[in-house]
């Protein structure tokens, strides 16, 4: 077999006709991810999601290996843009991700955190009384359950459309309907689990780049920002009038998902040891990982994409409990 190693291949020029490997052809042929590349300087990455060409050495920083991609019987698994040689190699990239994900675990709710109370949101705009607002105040006190705006409607205080709009200023967000909301399309945007444990719908694509997802209380910026960073996409939140959320929701996951594997892992070691297994097995042409709250997120797109949403049959998903060791 025929090595070459990085030194040996600098400053020689092989054109793609000459790649006799059919594996790679494959690659060749994805869409740039200019927009994953572009918005994802929010956090350090190792380089764009799909990887540009084909002559990169591995992306392990530490490997001694000197492998080529080029001439390595593995082409894949291609990882945050890079391609590693070996299955240790990796398990060292999955680590560092691992680590930086956990690490990078404090605040962006806490931005979010100081909110004017939605009474008082409503009581500013005139919409309700201070005596309203007493009287819903001290029902809610009594039941022990029901939010504000449940029971100012329940008391005729105020309509529905009022309180959405309130939570819509309380957010400084939009509104968002859920007129045609095709709920098959949209599945491929995130795992069912997070739609369900999250609340989030994800609702349209507005051109190929913006992305709208509906909450029922209030956006989850962690969430929001977890799925710009994994599919390249600008994510903008809204609020969703109550009463349609929850049949969205409820369509929502009874549409196919793409395949997910759960697990609990209890040590980082355990989280990192799931990753590689999964990665070594799917060999993807692109992956990447991201935290969601507690858990870590791994998406592995078996195949070049056409569009800038996934394809709910190539791609596939694990989502890791870190909540143990956190
Ligand atoms: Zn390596």
């Amino acid at each position: 077999m025929l090595v070459l190693t990085r030194s040996s291949i600098q400053g020689s020029q092989i054109s793609p006709s000459q790649l006799s490997d059919p594996n790679l052809g494959s690659v060749q042929g994805m869409p740039a991810a200019g927009a994953g590349a572009s918005r994802t300087a929010v956090r350090p990455q190792t380089g764009g999601l799909f990887r540009g060409g084909l002559f990169g050495s591995c992306a392990n920083p530490a490997c001694r290996s000197g492998w080529v991609q080029l001439w390595r019987s593995r082409s894949r698994p291609i990882f945050e843009g890079g391609w590693s040689c070996s299955q240790a190699c990796s398990a060292a990239r999955l680590h560092a991700a691992v680590r930086r994900e956990l690490d990078g675990r404090t605040g962006v709710r806490d931005a979010h955190r100081h909110r004017i109370p939605l009474g008082l949101v409503m009581l500013e705009q005139g919409w309700i009384t201070q005596a309203q607002l007493r009287r819903a105040l001290d029902a809610q006190r009594a039941a022990g359950t029901g939010r504000l705006g449940q029971w100012l409607v329940r008391q005729r205080a105020v309509s529905e459309v009022r309180v959405t709009r309130a939570l819509a200023l309380q957010w400084s967000c939009p509104v968002l309907l859920l007129d045609y909301h095709d709920a098959s399309a949209m599945a491929a945007v995130m795992p069912r689990l997070f739609v369900d444990a999250f609340g989030a719908l994800p609702l349209r694509l507005s051109g190929d780049r913006l992305l709208y997802m509906g909450f029922e209380q209030g956006p989850d910026p962690v969430l929001a920002l977890a799925v710009e960073q994994m599919l390249g996409l600008r994510v903008e939140c809204g609020i969703v009038p109550e009463s349609d959320f929850a049949p969205g929701q409820a369509r929502m996951l009874d549409v196919g998902f793409p395949p997910v594997e759960l697990v609990e892992a209890v040590s980082e070691r355990a989280a990192t040891h799931a990753f590689v297994r999964a990665l070594e097995r799917a060999r993807p042409v692109a992956s990447r990982l991201v935290r969601v709250h507690d858990c870590l997120w791994l998406r592995m797109w078996l195949l070049p994409q056409s569009g800038p949403l996934p394809e709910t049959t190539s791609v596939r998903d694990l989502v890791c409990s870190v909540g143990a060791f956190s």
